[in-house]
């Protein structure tokens, strides 16, 4: 594993790559937010908000989405992968709502987290995103970057690279440099196809160093 002091500066190179990241999904309130990032498992955000478009104009408050059959919502989703689940859960998740939070968003993390079919990942980017509480929350494209990149290791899980991270960037840039290795993941170091040969960090990179010598073999 690289050093703290290295993994920052990699992750500045990044900052500056996308100074403007930020969140890509279209909501205009918390519970918007939370409906929006618990249809984004495991499906693009474009994905997403064409879906949200609609959807949130017939769905706006936790009692609408109570309203219907759960085949009703499910039909409304339908479009998006694990929509099945994806509608118990956010049927699950408003009546926990309206049960403990009189159908508010809560805005601590621990309240959060007691919501059901929310979890660490979620409740990070509502508190970042809704409500500007420095938060980090590792998806799979921060996760993919920093154990390629080496700041950190390989078999860390979710929380160990999360708690990495945080160790390493001052807290004030967490919100931001979520959002940044994000963009970084999405748009450059993609999963299948990272742009290695154009990338600033090749040199330092491990496993930009293997894909180019594995490259030049080819070759
Ligand atoms: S060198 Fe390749 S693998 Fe490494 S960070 Fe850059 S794009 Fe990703």
């Amino acid at each position: 594993m690289i050093s703290n002091k290295k993994a920052l500066e990699m992750i500045d190179v990044i900052s500056n790559m996308f100074p403007n990241a930020e969140c890509e999904l279209v909501h205009d309130n918390p519970f918007e937010l939370t409906i929006a990032v618990l249809l984004s498992a495991q499906t693009t955000d474009i994905s997403v908000n064409k879906l949200t478009n609609t959807l949130f104009q017939k769905y706006k408050t936790p009692e609408d989405y109570l309203n219907v059959e759960l085949s009703e919502l499910e039909n409304d989703i339908k479009t998006i992968g694990l929509y099945r689940n994806k509608a118990k859960n956010i049927q699950k998740l408003c009546q926990s709502l309206l049960i403990k939070y009189n159908g508010k968003i809560p805005e601590t993390h621990q309240e959060l987290e007691s919501l059901a079919g929310v979890g660490r990942k979620t409740a990070n980017v509502v508190m970042s995103v809704a409500f500007g509480e420095p938060s980090l929350a590792v998806d799979t494209h921060v996760e993919r970057v920093s154990k390629r990149l080496g700041i950190c290791r390989w078999k860390d899980n979710v929380r160990q690279v999360e708690d990495k991270i945080c160790k390493v960037v001052p807290r004030e840039r967490w919100n931001k440099t979520h959002h940044q290795l994000i963009f970084f993941g999405r748009y450059h170091c993609l999963a299948r196809s990272p742009k290695c040969d154009i990338c600033p960090l090749l040199e330092d990179c491990r496993e930009g160093q293997k894909r180019y010598k594995a490259s030049l073999k080819e070759a």
